[in-house]
Order: structure tokens, then sequence, then C-alpha cells
């Protein structure tokens, strides 16, 4: 599917004959757009909180008269500063699980106790927002893999659903053993929900459904992309279903670690 790019060298072998070596480098061209979208995006989005800072430190020099002024100028140089903090972080992050197929090291990881991990980053948050959040773990939901990744991926998916929803609400996250060996979280939210035709969209880098929001609660545009980086390279799948008004559950698959049982004089799978 889609364009085949080769890469072709002639060269004389002998009175009356050449070697004609082809080469497929679509992959590599592929890999190379995605490097350079990736870092124009990121120049862009780096752009925006810096230029902010820099005409805002302008305006605090100028308002050295008016305290209060000087007030609202510092405030927003924090908010500005954080948002710079996070991208960063964040971008970090997704250049280094892009450059990785598999995860390094990996080990068992219990992701129930991963949900509790997540959920205890977030419980200030949600305490200042006024919503519950409640995790419900199945035991012996174990998966292969690396177990700040799998804790980080889930930690998105809740900080999404406390940012994307309204005060009084709740947030559930619960992971279960599903048929076939699959391990299952489910964070649930009761907030906007997302339109059919963006739910494909939220997972593409720095796509925001409402940027303004988005940016009001801290956003980035990267938590999702890092959720489906993370869970891609756990082998795993990440699903969403929502709607507008009611709420959204989102959904990550995994393979389940092999038991105990059937570990016993095996090795571990190929990573
Ligand atoms: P952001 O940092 O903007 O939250 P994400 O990649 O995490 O970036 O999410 C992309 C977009 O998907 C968000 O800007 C938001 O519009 C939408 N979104 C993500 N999670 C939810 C949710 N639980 N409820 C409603 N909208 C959501």
């Amino acid at each position: 599917e889609g364009t085949v790019v080769v890469a072709a060298r002639v060269a004389p072998l002998g009175a009356d004959h050449v070697l004609l070596l082809v080469e497929d480098i679509s992959q590599a061209r592929r890999v190379e757009e995605i490097r350079r979208d990736f870092l124009a995006n990121v120049s862009h989005e780096l752009k925006t909180p810096v230029g902010g800072i820099s005409l805002l430190a302008e305006a605090l020099l100028d308002a050295y008269d008016d305290p209060e002024a000087v007030q609202r100028f510092a405030a927003r140089i924090g908010v500005e500063s954080r948002r710079l903090s996070s991208l960063v972080k964040d971008i970090v992050e997704l250049s280094r699980l892009q450059g990785a197929d598999v995860v390094k090291d990996p080990t068992v990881v219990d992701v129930g106790a991963a949900s509790e991990d997540a959920a205890e980053r977030y419980r200030l948050l949600a305490e200042e927002h006024g919503i519950d959040v409640a995790v419900q773990a199945e035991t012996d939901c174990t998966v292969w893999g690396d177990r700040d990744l799998v804790t980080t991926a889930i930690a998105n998916l809740i900080g999404n659903a406390i940012a994307y929803s309204d005060g009084g609400t709740r947030v559930g996250v619960a992971t279960r053993r599903r048929p076939g060996a699959v391990i299952e979280v489910a964070v649930t939210d009761q907030g906007l929900g997302i339109a059919p035709e963006e739910q494909q969209r939220i997972f593409e880098r720095f796509y925001r459904v409402d940027s303004a929001r988005s940016r009001a609660t801290g956003g980035t545009g990267l938590g999702l992309s890092i959720v489906k980086h993370v869970v891609e390279n756990h082998g795993g799948t990440v699903a969403v279903w929502s709607q507008v008004g009611r709420g959204s559950t989102f959904t990550i698959s995994l393979p389940a670690a092999p038991s105990e049982g059937a570990a016993a004089g095996a090795t571990a799978p190929d990573q």
C-alpha cells in the first residue's frame, strides 16, 4: 500500500555487463518525513511559550510602578514557564519512545499497582477539581514490560479524564483480565466527550480538539501520542469510546505476562 521509494545504483561490470542495485528505502523515507514534521511542530510549539515569556518580561519591566500589573505579568510568566517545562518533558519522553521499537529490560509489571500509582500522581489535582478518582483492580493482572512507562500511560489517561471533566463528576480506573490472556485498563470519565470525527485524530502528535481548553488545562497535545507509543511498544492497543456531553472511556489492552506455571522453565517472550 502507498508509494514505494527505491534507490538505484548502476555500476559497470566488465565490458558488456552492468550491475543494477535497487534498494527499497520507503521505510527510511517515511521515518525521515515523520522526524521532519515532528521537528517542525516542536519548534512551532516551543516558540509560543518562549515568545510569551519574553513579551511578558518586557511588559514587566515597563510596569514597575503598577504593582497590580506586576503581579499579573509575573503570574503569567509562571504559567507559560510551567507549560514550557511540561512540553519539554513530553517531547523528550516521546522522542525517546519513537526511537525504540521494543521495551528495554522488561520485567513483570503489576498493572493494578501501576494504576494505583498513576492515580496517586493526580490525587491533588483531582481534589482541586472536585473530581473523585476510584481505582478498581482485579488481582493477577500482570504484563511484561516497563513499569514506569505503563504507569505514565495510565497516568496520562487519568490526567486527561480530570482535565476534560467538570467538578462533581467521577473518574473510574478499572484493571481486569480478559479472555485470551489480555490485560485491560479502562479509564472512564463523565466529562466533555469527543466527537466521532475527532476520535482517531486525538492520538496524533500535537492534535487538540479545543486548543484553548487544552492550553488552559496545561495540555501539550502529546499525552495521547505517548500513550499510543507506550502501548504499541508493549505489543498492545488503545481504543476510545466516547459520546459528546456524556463522557469517554479509554481502554488500554496489553498481552498478559505468562503465568508463573507457564513461565517455569520457559524464557521471557522475545522482545
Ligand atoms: P492534551 O495535552 O491537549 O490533553 P492529548 O494528546 O492528551 O493532549 O489529548 C489530545 C486531545 O484529545 C485533547 O486536547 C482533548 O481535546 C482530547 N481529549 C483527550 N482525552 C480526553 C477526555 N478524556 N475527554 C475529552 N477529550 C479528551
